[in-house]
């Protein structure tokens, strides 16, 4: 750490890296390239902790790389996490069991973010929350303006998210969708992700546990992705639904509800002016795969991987930043392009959906099958 915080502050470098957003994304990056001796810089223009709109399902392919990132002080948290070994699709009048295989695991955002956090500032990242990047100049070293002066490094990571001032968006969307999430209590609730879904969206319901709470309290995260001209609050989400109007009959509110808009899906672009993309920043992916957080942290330490030669002037950023690319697309590529086409027949009108549906429930290794393609 001594020797790259002194190879860096030669010329006027300050950091090695530094890394916009501090959510799973950018916690990943920032706590993988600082292992590697990197002088890293995290900026996050809110703070932890703080409850996020989430299905909270964190899908088996990355428990070992979450396990890895976080310290010994938060390792309680991936072992207490509740496990996730089935799922229900409610569509129309059927129900459709699959089989969650690894299972997942079910974290609070309020929990995991935080713990990641303090991960990255107990690895030596200089972590600042409260601080939003207003701007950037150059595309490598990087001067970053922030409402709490500028910062100069050699490679930037933009783990900003899904919508953020450093976020370009297309056009306005046609139809604009919203995330709705809040927290309940239910008796004895199964361990299931159980999704409901109806026309113009859909709802997901699994327990959860907070790292606080005393263990079996029967908490549930419900969230929904809805077309804002179908739903903008919870309940009415839960009308669209006659078995979850049902279920959600006996909930009792545990958090305030959280929302966030739009929601919009687009091909993932993981470099833009010589910056790596991570996380939502680069793309993303439809919240009903639960694969967001794993690709989050995958692309984070990945991006972290491919700028370590950079660090011993190995290679050139340009370089470091090309492999990034390449490798983004070959391994988190077709995640996306399996989950949009997923999504677009979820969504079908019910008449078209019909016949589908039958021929799912007639062979559950049909579905099992496409939850496999999004892995
Ligand atoms: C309705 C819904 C349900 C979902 N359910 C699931 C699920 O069950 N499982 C799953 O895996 N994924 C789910 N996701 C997706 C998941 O939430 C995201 O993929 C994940 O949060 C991406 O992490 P990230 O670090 O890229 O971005 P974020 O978690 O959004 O973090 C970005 C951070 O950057 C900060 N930031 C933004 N701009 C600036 C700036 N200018 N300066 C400084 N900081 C800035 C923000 O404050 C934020 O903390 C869901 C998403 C939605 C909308």
């Amino acid at each position: 750490m001594e020797e790259a915080a002194s190879r860096c502050s030669r010329g006027n470098t300050v950091y090695d890296l530094t890394v916009i957003g501090g959510g799973p994304a950018g916690a990943a990056a920032a706590i993988s390239a600082a292992r590697c001796g990197a002088r890293i810089l995290l900026l996050e223009r809110g703070q932890f902790p703080r409850h996020k709109v989430c299905g909270e399902f964190v899908s088996a392919e990355s428990l070992g790389l979450l396990e890895n990132l976080l310290d010994s002080r938060h390792a309680t948290l991936l072992r207490n996490a509740v496990r996730i070994p089935q799922g229900r699709l409610f569509l129309d009048d059927r129900i459709l069991p699959t089989a969650v295989d690894p299972p997942a695991a079910s974290i609070a955002r309020l929990d995991l973010d935080s713990a990641l956090w303090e991960s990255a500032v107990n690895v030596g990242v200089d972590a600042r929350p409260q601080v939003t990047v207003q701007g950037v100049n150059g595309t490598g070293p990087f001067r970053v303006s922030t409402n709490a002066g500028e910062f100069e490094s050699r490679a930037l990571v933009n783990a900003s998210g899904r919508w953020s001032n450093l976020t370009p968006t297309d056009n306005s969307p046609a139809e604009k969708w919203l995330g709705l999430k809040a927290h309940f209590a239910e008796t004895s609730p199964d361990h299931s992700v159980d999704l409901y879904f109806f026309d113009g969206g859909y709802c997901g319901v699994q327990p959860v546990e907070l790292s606080h709470e005393k263990s079996g309290q029967g908490r549930i995260n419900a969230c929904a992705m809805v077309r804002a001209d179908v739903a903008s609050t919870l309940p009415q989400v839960f009308a669209r639904h006659p078995d979850l109007q049902e279920r959600s009959r006996q909930w009792r509110a545990l958090s305030e509800p959280v929302s966030t808009s739009p929601l919009i899906f687009r091909r993932p672009q993981p470099v833009r002016d010589g910056t790596l993309m991570v996380g939502d920043a680069a793309g993303f992916v439809d919240p009903f795969v639960g694969d967001g957080i794993s690709l989050a942290l995958r692309s984070g330490a990945l991006a972290a991987e491919c700028l370590a030669p950079l660090w011993s002037n190995e290679i050139s950023l340009a370089n470091g930043v090309r492999r990034y690319g390449e490798l983004y697309r070959q391994r988190l590529g077709p995640v996306f392009r399996t989950s949009s086409k997923i999504r677009r027949m979820l969504m079908l009108p019910r008449v078209l959906r019909h016949p589908l549906l039958l021929a799912l429930q007639k062979a559950p290794a049909i579905t099992r099958y496409l939850v496999s393609k999004t892995r």
